[in-house]
């Protein structure tokens, strides 16, 4: 159990500026997920969710406002701090897979861990063999990536995002390229590991099906309308 897990943004103000001005894509967006609970981020295209779990993630800093993961206050963190933040304690899962094509997936799921070996002692305790068992794919882990189906893909990927044992699981549209089966399996195992290992997780997805997996579900609206973020659910 990790108790690197509660998850707040506070006044989150986000503009990209190019040649033609200023896009506003976080309007004072205040978020605040308790350590090891679960949380849908819904909202439609354009919304700023990409972003919002970006500066979660620590990939960038805000315009205004902070990031508190834990006692770890993100957005206020140096680039190289933010990379050894990332590594020691969250999980990450995109759309793509984004496995090593030319590594097995033992081997993918062990150079996770080789990386995040240096940041944070939990990890000398993980072992891939181990969770690949726990997690149903033994009979893959010999495997390339491109041996694999679309599903079977992301199941390794949540168990690259997790072979660390992190505060933290984000997961950005995680099921978005999976048919109605393969995606129930795999937030279906999200949803088992973050209970697990005690992690928070953040999932942005657009499906209604998915978000009502997790406990709860937060609509972002789109900058420019009064309210930045309502809750439900
Ligand atoms: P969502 O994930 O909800 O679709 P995004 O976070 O991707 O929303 O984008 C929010 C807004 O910010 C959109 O209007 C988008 O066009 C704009 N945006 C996102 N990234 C950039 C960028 N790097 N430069 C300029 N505008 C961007």
């Amino acid at each position: 159990m990790s108790a690197t897990g509660r998850v707040t943004t506070t006044d989150l103000v986000v503009d990209y500026r190019n040649e033609t001005g200023t896009i506003r894509a976080l309007d004072c967006v205040g978020l605040d997920v308790e350590a090891g609970t679960s949380v849908a981020i819904m909202g439609h295209s354009g919304s700023g969710k990409s972003t919002l779990l970006g500066l979660l993630a620590g990939l960038a800093i805000p315009t205004r406002g902070s990031v508190t993961v834990g006692t770890e206050t993100i957005s206020s963190l140096p680039e190289s701090q933010r990379v050894a933040f990332r590594r020691r304690a969250l999980g990450m899962v995109y759309q793509a897979d984004n496995l090593l094509p030319h590594l097995t997936v033992e081997e993918n799921v062990g150079l996770q861990l080789a990386i995040c070996r240096r940041e944070t002692a939990a990890a000398d305790r993980s072992d891939p063999q181990v969770l690949l068992a726990r997690l149903g794919l033994s009979k893959l882990a010999r495997r390339l990536p491109d041996q694999l189906s679309g599903g079977e893909r992301q199941r390794v990927a949540v168990a690259r995002a997790v072979i660390h044992r992190p505060g933290v699981i984000l997961a950005d549209e995680p099921t978005g390229a999976l048919d109605a089966a393969s995606a129930r399996i795999v937030i279906e195992l999200l949803v088992e590991v973050h209970r697990e290992i005690g992690a928070t997780l953040v999932v942005v997805t657009h499906d209604p099906t998915i978000a009502g997996h997790l406990a709860r579900i937060v609509h972002l609206e789109t900058p420019s309308s009064t309210s930045a973020v309502t809750h439900a659910g």
